[in-house]
């Protein structure tokens, strides 16, 4: 008999989920209009003590969203980590500007501040109070740190150099909802941050995502732009394009159920990396993830890195032993810059991320994996 396959990641729906649905849809407000997007939205800012927030169709369109109220316009550079999912960098191409790919620093494996420092600083020139790159003579405007695998980055790093340079900051919490940066949770120092509820993601609402920022211009910004840029409700009079980006009320109430169960989901990440964490230590050539002092990760995917040589296997071997066990892993994303849709962008002094993504491997980590699952990864990773 073969055992059950485990897969990366799953939702888990053990809370009320199937109350908060049924009580929408009893209540005929299933579209954007209604309670259960304001009761979303109401939560995850008293979650985050943030003052506002405006939910998205999905976490991609929220970048979208986010990176138009922050004032990037077509033309602008935008930069993106090289090793991240696609989606900020296609928000950023939404938007009509360029992707200039930072390399990830080899510890943590978020964005490196010190080359972030070093493009704004002998890369680009000040001209009027804008930083202009000088290869191509483009505007950056942004900068959109990636939180990569629920880790958070070194924000107060990047926001100096955001504000020396005066450069926007979009983050992409997508991955780390429920993690802490020193005393807070992860996105309070940015301009604007953005959650996802993808299924894959810590908590779900089938898809859907966020926008939250204290700063209530671009929040009101955020919001005009993702109900169509609606001037006059009556007359349908619309000064700009604008986007049809809101969540429904139905995925709203999914989402609201989800939120109620974070921080225990959060508790069980942190158990499942802690066990991982003490099967792999001292593995030859497997190394664990490192928690940097100013992080409370959520460990969204847990993630080891393989030195094949000393482990005896190659990531991508290792990757098809544990197909052979019905048990899924994944590589990390392939460096963007080196993407067909992105191969003309500038990638900056990119090492570390191709590294990576060579040598990492993402391990089983639902919040529903099962103490004798886990133990079955193990034991197949230990060999
Ligand atoms: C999942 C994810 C997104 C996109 O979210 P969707 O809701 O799937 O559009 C954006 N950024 C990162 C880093 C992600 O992991």
């Amino acid at each position: 008999m073969s055992a059950s396959n485990i897969p990366l990641s799953v939702p888990l729906l053990k809370g009320n989920e199937w109350k908060y649905v049924k009580d929408c849809l009893d209540s005929g407000w299933v579209s954007s209009v209604g309670g259960y997007v304001t009761r979303f939205e109401d939560a995850v800012k008293k979650y985050l003590g943030m003052s506002h927030a405006v939910a998205c169709v999905n976490g991609t369109s929220a970048l979208h969203i986010a990176l138009l109220a922050v004032g990037v316009i077509p033309g602008d550079e935008v930069i993106v980590p090289a090793l991240t999912f696609v989606a900020p960098a296609n928000a950023v191409r939404y938007a009509g500007a360029h992707p200039v790919f930072m390399d990830a620093e080899a510890v943590y494996w978020q964005m490196d501040a010190a080359k972030l420092q070093d493009f704004c600083a002998r890369q680009c020139d000040v001209q009027q109070g804008r930083l202009v790159n000088r290869q191509t003579g483009r505007t950056v405007r942004a900068i959109v740190p990636v939180d990569v695998l629920g880790h958070p980055c070194d924000m107060d790093a990047i926001m100096g150099i955001a504000r020396q340079y005066g450069l926007k900051v979009v983050e992409d919490n997508a991955e780390s909802l429920g993690s802490r940066y020193k005393e807070h949770p992860t996105g309070k120092r940015a301009d604007m941050t953005c959650l996802s509820f993808n299924g894959n993601k810590i908590i779900t609402a089938g898809g859907g995502g966020m926008v939250v920022t204290d700063n209530s211009a671009l929040a009101e910004r955020a919001r005009y732009l993702s109900t169509q840029a609606k001037d006059d409700p009556i007359e349908y009079i619309h000064h700009e394009i604008g986007y049809n980006a809101r969540l429904t009320g139905v995925q709203a109430a999914m989402g609201l159920a989800q939120l109620e169960l974070l921080d225990g989901y959060v508790e069980k990440k942190r158990a499942i990396a802690k066990r991982y964490d003490e099967a792999f230590r001292n593995v030859p050539g497997l190394s664990i993830p490192s928690q940097a002092p100013w992080a409370r990760s959520s460990y969204w995917l847990y993630t080891i890195m393989i030195d094949g040589q000393a482990y005896g296997k190659e990531s991508r071997a290792l990757l098809k032993t544990l197909e052979s066990q019905g048990i899924q892993s994944r590589p990390l994303w392939h460096p963007l810059h080196q993407l067909k849709p992105f191969c003309d962008c500038m990638a900056y002094q990119v090492e570390v991320a191709i590294a990576l993504y060579q040598r990492c491997l993402s391990l089983p980590s639902s919040v529903g994996l099962t103490e004798e699952d886990q133990e079955r990864v193990i034991k197949a990773v230990r060999l």
